[in-house]
């Protein structure tokens, strides 16, 4: 740890703010929490590494948008309400003002959620973030991928496809990641890849409602994969049903649409299940948050996800997995 580090780690402590329930946070050999009584500790941790997970020429007010985003999206997912986390950056060389720039976006949304930054590491190296997020949820009323039950309906938040356009935008050479677009249905696809909303208020609406849930990260058809697997049933998804922004309708035929929104990912929406019963309530939910809310297929006795008529089920897919791939030209 260089003296170059030290003043890093000092203008990133300098951004984050207190909670009743941190003891002591940065500055010690390790941060003291006290949770709510009654509640399971929610933990996840995700990395974004330059060149893999967003465009080496990002900003880095989006990077640190987007670090934190991904995190918030599997604590919505579990139903848990943010609390703190830590964060581990690795940086190619101790710029401040890439730091400043990086905390805009990062405490933003952190300070939209009450989240908490409670301690990290600073090391040298590429370009690399890092959280480990956590989060509360009362005992037993956690949204888990094993619960979904047969005859459940598959719901999803929002719209699914445009951040995989935008990256196909942006891997063809059609789309500036640095700049507003002038376009508007562009600059819209470029904000759903750049500045994800994490479905925070909707996961904690879902408690009680719904069954199974994932957030939608490496695309729908596998990530409803997963809720399939551990619930040991087989997801119907109904291609005719999903919801697509007229952004990108308009920038792709409805084929293309359809495949990035089935397999595109990094959507950070919500895929859950709930038995039919709970639809009034569902939309009841959507309205109050002011967050779609689409039914878009079943669970029924099986295994495996089923989506009839498009051949990105049979594993044809027209956009490379910004996960699986790396994101390159
Ligand atoms: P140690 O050597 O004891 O691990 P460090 O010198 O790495 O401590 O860090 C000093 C303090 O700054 C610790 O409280 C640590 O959690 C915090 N810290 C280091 N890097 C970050 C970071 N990127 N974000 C937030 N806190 C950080
Ligand atoms: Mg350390």
């Amino acid at each position: 740890m260089s003296f170059a580090e030290f003043a890093l780690i000092d203008r990133i402590r300098a951004r984050s703010k207190g909670r009743d329930d941190i003891v002591l946070g940065i500055g010690d050999d390790a941060a003291l929490l006290q949770p709510l009584a009654g509640h399971w500790l929610a933990v996840t941790a995700d990395t974004l590494n330059s060149g893999v997970h967003f465009p080496p020429e990002t900003m880095p007010a989006d990077i640190g948008w987007k670090t934190l985003a991904v995190n918030l999206s599997d604590l919505a997912a579990m139903g848990a309400t943010p609390a703190w986390g830590t964060l581990a950056l690795s940086l190619p060389e101790a710029s401040e003002e890439w730091i400043d720039a990086f905390a805009d976006g990062f405490f933003a949304l952190a300070d939209a959620h009450g989240w908490r930054l409670i301690g990290g590491d600073t090391t040298r190296g590429p370009l690399s973030l890092s959280v480990t997020a956590f989060g509360q949820v009362p005992h037993g009323q956690a949204l888990r991928r094993d619960g979904a039950q047969v005859g459940d309906d598959i719901w999803v938040s929002g719209t699914l496809g445009d951040a995989a356009a935008a990256l196909h935008l942006w891997q063809r050479g059609e789309l500036d990641v640095t700049a507003v677009a002038q376009d508007a249905d562009r600059e819209f696809l470029r904000q759903r890849l750049l500045r994800p909303t994490p479905r925070v208020a909707l996961g904690l609406a879902l408690s009680g409602l719904a069954t199974a849930a994932v957030d939608v990260s490496d695309g729908l058809l596998a990530d409803i994969g997963h809720i399939a697997a551990r619930s040991s049933l087989r997801a119907c998804v109904e291609p005719d049903r999903l919801p697509l922004s007229p952004a990108l309708q308009r920038t792709m035929t409805l084929e293309r649409a359809r495949s990035s929104a089935l397999a595109g990912g990094d959507d950070y929406e919500l895929c859950f299940c709930a038995p039919a019963a709970n639809s009034s309530r569902l939309h009841a939910v959507a309205e109050q948050l002011g967050t779609p809310l689409t039914r878009i297929g079943g669970m029924v006795d099986g295994a495996g996800v089923d989506c009839p008529g498009m051949p990105v089920a049979q594993g044809y897919v027209h956009f490379s997995n910004a996960h699986a791939q790396g994101v390159q030209r």
